[in-house]
């Protein structure tokens, strides 16, 4: 079997049906992966259950099957990889690159609730683990469209938590430990994402893992070049009707109206849009969409 040289993924949260924001994600992954002639995988990332919704992997999974867009790979589910997470921070702590911190968020709110050392009031009876720091960690990478990106972890964000005090798995660690166990070459996600790169980076420096490819895809404006407002980019996509979704996401990825306008099903135009996209016409923040969002 040949190497596999690309390999890229689409990872929800489903704390409630997609919406724009993260069908921009999924088209513009996929569009992406396909255009490599890679494999393009599903993560659901219900590793959050206080924020998760009653029937949001469904209808998520649903409207992706609407769109015509499949998983080249079994769905992976991030509630059945806890031992993957568990094991990493057996690591993480037994070269103690992790700590056991008892800080509430109240215990860190003078120090704007970035954690650098702990100032913990009282002991908790689960304490959080978070990664350390250390002093000067500066990370700094080339994301494929927004370009160099930099950030001082230490003091903009500090010990990194891996496992909250809740008991549930940190978002930083479940991403870094699947997409390093799923192989996943090219992370193609939202701009809203990109802040939490460089942590990401630091982890998997820590835990030895490789770094893979960074693109953040465009945030949304609306038709007057504004940020999607909060309701707007919450809309639901409508999984009824497909088409104007995607040519309405096409556009927003900064690609020609023209191979998309006359196609008749969802297999068409994908098969349109695979065939034509360029990513060199993708646009750090999305041209301004023509018309509004439909829904
Ligand atoms: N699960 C995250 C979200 O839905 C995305 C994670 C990622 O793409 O790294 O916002």
């Amino acid at each position: 079997m040949p190497a596999i040289h690309y390999r890229g993924r689409f990872a929800p949260s489903p704390t409630g049906p997609l919406h724009m924001g993260s069908m921009l994600a999924a088209f513009g992954s996929w569009l992406l992966a396909r255009h490599a002639g890679g494999q393009w995988l599903v993560r659901v990332e219900d590793v959050d259950p206080p924020r998760e919704v009653a029937g949001a992997v469904e209808s998520q999974l649903a409207t992706l099957a609407a769109f015509g867009l499949h998983s080249d790979a079994p769905v992976q589910y991030q509630r059945r990889r806890s031992a993957l997470y568990q094991a990493a921070i057996d690591q993480l702590l037994a070269q103690d690159k992790a700590f056991a911190c008892h800080c509430s968020r109240a215990d860190l709110a003078s120090q704007h609730g970035i954690h650098r050392y702990c100032v913990a009031s009282q002991q908790r009876p689960q304490p959080a683990i978070r990664l350390r720091v250390a002093d000067g960690s500066h990370v700094s990478f080339d994301d494929a469209l927004q370009g160099r990106q930099q950030q001082d972890v230490d003091r903009e964000v500090g010990d990194v938590v891996l496992l909250r005090a809740d008991g549930c798995w940190a978002y930083q660690l479940a991403v870094v430990v699947d997409d390093a166990e799923q192989g996943i070459t090219d992370v193609v996600r939202g701009a809203d994402l990109i802040d939490s790169t460089a942590r990401q980076i630091l982890l998997q420096r820590a835990l030895g893992l490789a770094t893979p490819q960074y693109l953040h895809l465009p945030l949304l404006l609306d038709s007057s070049g504004q940020k999607l407002s909060k309701s707007q980019a919450a809309v639901p996509v409508d999984a009824a009707q497909p088409l104007p979704v995607l040519r309405w996401l096409w556009v927003a990825l900064g690609q020609d109206p023209a191979p998309l306008e006359a196609t008749a099903s969802v297999a068409e135009t994908l098969q349109h849009a695979a065939a034509s996209f360029r990513p060199d016409r993708l646009q750090k923040t999305s041209r301004r969409a023509p018309i509004q969002p439909p829904g």
